[in-house]
């Protein structure tokens, strides 16, 4: 037994303590908001967007108001529509496949890496056609997807590249955080994003001023000045509130990831010779941001029972890979595709990680995959 136990639940995540520890910068923030009453794409926004690209080594960052607006507004800034198909990953939040949807092109999934649960690089080239227009690799639990063999395959066929990013705040590689490694890339700011507003959020990234421009004008009806509209647009804007808290929150992102790794990698020393539990691969040249620390069990319905004994909450991300969602129906697929999502889904758990995550819950996390692992248990 691990010292300092404290027989409490474990929480999957807790934006209540993060909240007190921040609650007299958020509170001051909001009061600012309500003296200058601009709620919607006010002065906090684009100072936030500032912050927020300068925080990703980009020239742009545009507001919005979710992630999934962000792949879905980059994608249309791209020029997807009805004829295109785009590539992504067959294990990733629904969202990105969605997004491809929402343009009425043709999502093309492809096959994971078991190791690291990102694309399989190898696998992209059999899925391009005539008809692809774009690759969308997902930075998965918030470790960067390959993106050098990305790009190189993305030029070679023409490709454009939009990074999902949505779970990779800061990520890098080769020392550069994610957001300028293909034309543009989208985050979300959901609460329970490395860094999260309070309610739903969201912006894409780019170093290209007239995607991003495209993107501000789709954004907001289409127009630029009120009750002038260029094209048809929706309403995905940001309110002001929310970018005053991430504006917060973006400072202290740097340590809540450093934090993040830390407990990623007590996680992984004392799991890794575990039997029946694998631990996921971080590839050279990467930082992981470790939105979501996961592990593979080789039993994953006893590890949840012992778990849930010990009253440590865990997730699944994610129990049913894309194309096995009814949601996907349209795009025919049957289980056997994608075998790798398929075995992901079926053997990943993520245990608690964030950075209010005690040394006591920790070891408390330790000890319940411990004794789940333990032969004959
Ligand atoms: C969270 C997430 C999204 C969508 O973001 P929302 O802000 O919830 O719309 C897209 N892709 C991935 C990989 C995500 O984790």
């Amino acid at each position: 037994m691990r010292q300092g136990k404290l027989n409490k639940t474990v929480p999957f995540l807790d934006l209540g303590v993060q909240y007190n520890q921040l609650k007299t910068e958020i509170d001051e923030a909001i009061a600012q908001v309500f003296a200058k009453s601009s709620f919607v794409l006010g002065p906090e926004v684009e100072k936030f967007e500032g912050e927020f690209a300068r925080y990703c080594g980009a020239n742009c960052c545009v507001a919005l108001n979710s992630g999934t607006a962000a792949l879905h507004l980059a994608l249309l800034a791209m020029g997807v529509g009805p004829q295109d198909e785009v590539i992504t990953a067959a294990n990733s939040f629904i969202a990105t496949a969605e997004a491809i949807a929402f343009c009425g092109a043709t999502p093309k999934l492809v096959d994971a890496r078991p190791d690291t649960a990102n694309i399989d690089v190898s696998k992209i080239e059999e899925a391009i056609t005539e008809r692809t227009k774009v690759i969308i690799p997902v930075h998965l639990y918030g470790q960067p997807a390959e993106m050098a063999a990305i790009k190189k395959l993305a030029d070679k066929h023409g490709l454009r590249v939009l990074e999902d990013a949505c779970q990779a705040h800061g990520a890098t590689i080769n020392g550069t955080r994610v957001g300028t490694f293909g034309e543009a890339a989208a985050f979300s700011f959901y609460p329970g994003k490395n860094i999260g507003a309070a309610g739903d959020g969201g912006a894409v990234v780019t170093n290209d001023e007239r995607l991003a421009q495209h993107i501000r004008l789709l954004r907001n009806h289409g127009s630029e000045q009120k009750y002038h509209h260029l094209v048809l647009g929706h309403n995905f804007r940001l309110d002001s509130i929310q970018s005053a808290i991430l504006s917060v929150k973006l400072r202290h992102l740097d340590s809540w990831n450093q934090k993040r790794r830390e407990i990623a990698s007590g996680y992984t020393k004392e799991l890794e010779d575990l039997p029946g539990i694998e631990t996921m691969t971080v590839i050279d040249g990467v930082t992981s941001v470790f939105h979501l620390y996961v592990i593979r069990c080789a039993d994953r319905a006893h590890v949840e029972s012992v778990l849930k004994e010990h009253g440590i909450n865990y997730g699944i991300h994610y129990p049913v890979p894309i194309h096995l969602q009814p949601a996907f129906a349209s795009l025919g697929h049957s289980p056997g595709d994608f075998p790798n999502a398929e075995a992901l889904s079926d053997s990943v758990l993520s245990l608690p990680i964030y950075a209010e995550l005690s040394v006591q819950q920790q070891n408390q996390v330790l000890d319940a995959v411990t004794e789940a692992a333990r032969p004959g248990h």
